[in-house]
């Protein structure tokens, strides 16, 4: 079969490889449509992960089952299906503890484009296929189910580790898609204002219609005097952290209010530590919790969170700013999210 990989750190191509074998308990899908990350962005050409060798790139996407294991009870082959992007092995002792990102070692649930092969390929295969795969509804498109891999999961689990309650308000820093998701998690959960930090007009129109109120420039000078001056010194009452680098923590810190929570999905590329500013921290004793987090995987998730299209709670649509028809424009989607023009905020791959 053939795949999109990575072939060295720094660089891709087109290659041919076996077909995955399928276990007892998983399955090998045919995508029905792929869309790359900025995270592989940060395999290929940060090194992220270290190096790889012809690896078979790609965790987000949805497609059909051609092949099931035979301990499988609920899905067959034909059935159209959605994957995350997390595929946690469920009998795992750290998903029986609550970390199923987690099973099997630290970030080790994420096994596409990881520890195996990626979804840019003619087939991949899912672990745990019972506990990883979630039926796709017919009212949401393979393109929108896409974005159920892995941005609606990521940004609203950023929502959830800062625990965001009704009335609060909540600072988003970067709104790329994950933290346009964040923006629109916060709003379900019944934030008031929020103050959303980035640039980008496509993504400031997009984050309007999620729920943002208020905008600020990181370019504009330090996040926390401009969310204070917005806040009349008050500060925020939760913060989702999904761009930037490890810098964000300091300005967090300072406008956040004790008691705050911060909910960190970023990946972290560079530096030896993060910076949490001693006398905003509360001399040690402000209760503001920083919690990072790799998005949880599951079919229960998949299912509760395609649930939310279904009634017409999330709209997913405004995301896919570039779409592409046919496999081989996989390499085009990768390479326009590698470059990010201006107007891009996520380019979906349509195979059927
Ligand atoms: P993205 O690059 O499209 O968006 C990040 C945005 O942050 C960009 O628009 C960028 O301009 C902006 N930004 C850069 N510096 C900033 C700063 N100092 N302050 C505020 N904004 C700044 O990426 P994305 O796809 O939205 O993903 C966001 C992050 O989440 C990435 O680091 C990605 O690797 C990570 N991620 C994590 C998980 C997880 O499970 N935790 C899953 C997927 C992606
Ligand atoms: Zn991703």
């Amino acid at each position: 079969m053939k795949g999109f990989a990575m072939l060295e750190i720094g660089k891709t191509g087109w290659i041919e490889k076996e077909k995955p074998e399928c276990g007892v308990n998983d399955a090998i899908i045919k995508p029905l449509a792929l869309s790359p990350c900025t995270s592989d962005v940060h395999t290929v050409w940060e090194g992220a992960i270290g190096e790889r060798h012809n690896m078979i790139l790609g965790h987000e996407g949805c497609g059909v089952v051609v092949e099931v294991g035979s301990n499988v009870k609920d899905f067959k082959v034909g059935d159209r299906v959605m994957v995350a992007a997390i595929t946690p092995d469920w009998n795992s002792l750290e998903a029986q503890g609550g970390y199923p990102m987690h099973s099997g070692g630290m970030l080790a649930g994420w096994k596409f484009s990881n520890f195996k092969d990626g979804v840019f390929a003619e087939y991949f295969h899912v672990n745990d296929a019972d506990g990883n795969l979630a039926h796709l509804p017919d009212t949401i498109s393979p393109e929108e189910a896409c974005m159920l891999s892995d941005m609606v999961p990521t940004g609203f689990h950023g929502v959830e580790l800062a625990d965001v309650q009704f009335g609060d308000t909540v600072l988003v820093i970067g709104i790329g898609p994950v933290g346009l998701m964040a923006v629109a998690g916060a709003n379900l959960r019944g934030a008031s204002r929020i103050l959303a930090v980035g640039t980008r007009p496509v993504c400031i129109e997009a984050a309007k219609g999620y729920g943002a109120t208020d905008f600020i420039s990181y370019k504009d000078g330090p996040i926390d005097e401009q969310v204070l001056k917005l806040t009349n010194g008050k500060g925020v009452d939760k913060i989702i952290i999904a761009g930037g680098g490890v810098e964000t923590f300091e300005p967090a810190i300072k406008c956040l209010k004790p008691g705050g929570n911060i909910g960190n999905v970023n990946y972290l590329g560079e530096g030896v530590y993060v910076n949490i500013p001693r006398e905003e921290w509360g001399v040690g004793m402000g209760h503001k919790q920083i919690n990072g987090g790799l998005m949880p995987g599951g079919r229960l998730r998949l299912q509760k969170l395609a649930s939310l299209i279904e009634v017409g709670k999330l709209d997913v649509k405004p995301l896919l700013t570039h779409k592409f028809k046919g496999f081989e424009h996989v390499e085009d989607a990768l390479m326009l999210m590698k470059d990010k023009p201006r107007d891009l905020i996520k380019p979906v791959v349509i195979l059927e």
